[in-house]
């Protein structure tokens, strides 16, 4: 690439793009709208291939520190009254990269937001773009920003998460597609004795539990919210109680110490179905604003990652941008759908409310939870 990439949203794609272009040499401006910038909610786990993309970025360390790696990659399967359905291991990628790391939204942000700092990223907080002139291709595009002032460059990556505004500029309006679904999300002192992922199956309901730092973890559940409530953020941490209120086992105290609302965030759940091309001309989509997935395989970070490294490696040398763009979406498309779905079934297979049907499933999980598992690691160890 001759001139540099303007990137729109520090997010966890547009942070990590930033960073990978900028250890290739390619110069970089990251647009982020929030003036104060670190994302809310709780936390979140990063699987083996994020933990690899990150790997590349060269802060796997910092992540490692900052966070907490599971031990083994266990993930213990508990039926709500806290009796043992099953357990799987999540897979490593060889000795050094582990297979599941939880850490704090906000640490994650630190750890990225560090590298920038040190890669001397020219980061602009509290603007967005206003436009993009990409008419002359033998030109620079010139992008305006809210402050007035324009910058000119060689490509426009819109990584502005799930309503994103550049997505809008390309091709219109795209409603993201409401899966039915809510997330509740809390986070708690770690007591000694949780020191494993738990996945907790109900009626109709999960509840997992993650430890998230040396001395913090994270619930989070999820329930069918059939026509999109809305939930008034004082009440979250009363009716996250009350919806989960039959967990026993560990979930119990947990959730007897949800009381205050600031310790609560629900999500309705929301995925993007854009079809290819996922650019135009030299401005080009990644993350949740090309491909937003539902939240129960844990993987929207991770694509967001992967793709990252692997744009900045194509477009690094790119002669012709746009073309390049549109390789990139090709190369992605059928990963980032392969997840959307995988994702969408374990959260429809999770919220079976029939009695007799969640006493098969949770047989079959006995039986097939590890090969599901296994199968869908194999799928995504396959070369990007
Ligand atoms: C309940 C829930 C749980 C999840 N758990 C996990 C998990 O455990 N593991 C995992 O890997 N993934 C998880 N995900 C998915 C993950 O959060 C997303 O896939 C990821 O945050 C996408 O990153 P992104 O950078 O594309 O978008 P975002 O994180 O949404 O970042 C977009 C950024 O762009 C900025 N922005 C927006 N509009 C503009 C604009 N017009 N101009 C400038 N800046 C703008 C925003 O302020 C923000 O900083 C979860 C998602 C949900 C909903």
């Amino acid at each position: 690439m001759k001139s540099g990439v303007v990137i729109v949203g520090g997010g966890i794609a547009g942070s990590a793009l930033s960073i990978a272009l900028a250890r290739r040499g390619i110069g970089t401006t990251l647009i982020e709208r929030e003036a104060s910038w670190a994302p809310l909610s709780s936390g979140l786990f990063i699987y083996s291939n994020g933990l690899q993309a990150l790997d590349r970025l060269g802060v796997l360390g910092a992540i490692r520190d900052s966070g907490w790696v599971s031990p083994d990659g266990g993930n213990l399967y508990l039926s709500a009254d806290g009796e043992p359905i099953t357990r799987t291991v999540y897979p490593t990628i060889g000795d050094e990269i582990p297979a599941i790391v939880g850490m704090r939204r906000v640490e994650l942000h630190r750890v990225l937001a560090d590298s920038l700092d040190k890669l001397k990223v020219n980061v602009r907080l509290g603007v967005t773009v206003t436009a993009i002139d990409d008419s002359q291709s033998t030109k620079p595009i010139t992008v305006t920003l809210s402050d007035g002032s324009t910058l000119t460059c060689g490509a426009v990556i819109g990584a502005d998460g799930i309503r994103s505004q550049i997505r809008t500029l390309l091709f219109g309006a795209l409603e993201p597609t409401y899966t039915g679904f809510g997330v509740w999300r809390s986070t708690h002192a770690k007591p000694a004795s949780i020191d494993t992922k738990i996945m907790m199956m109900g009626v109709g309901t999960r509840l997992g539990i993650m430890p998230i730092s040396r001395d913090e973890l994270y619930m989070f559940g999820t329930t069918r919210e059939p026509g999109k409530p809305y939930y008034p953020r004082d009440q979250w941490a009363a009716v996250m109680r009350a919806k989960f209120a039959a967990f026993k086992g560990p979930a119990a105290p947990l959730l007897a110490e949800i009381d205050r609302p600031e310790q609560v965030y629900y999500t309705s759940v929301e995925e993007v179905h854009l079809p290819l091309p996922w650019s135009r001309g030299r401005v080009g989509l990644i993350g949740d604003a090309a491909h937003s997935s539902s939240p129960f395989m844990g993987q929207g970070g991770a694509m967001a990652l992967e793709d990252a490294v692997l744009l900045a490696e194509m477009l690094d040398g790119a002669d012709d941008v746009a073309a390049t763009l549109t390789a990139f979406g090709e190369r992605r498309y059928d990963r980032c759908k392969f997840v959307q779905d995988a994702s969408r079934q374990v959260g429809q297979a999770g919220a079976t409310e029939d009695k007799d049907a969640i006493l098969m499933r949770n047989s079959r999980m006995q039986s097939s939870a590890q090969r599901d598992l296994d199968s869908f690691y194999a799928h995504l160890a396959q070369p990007v």
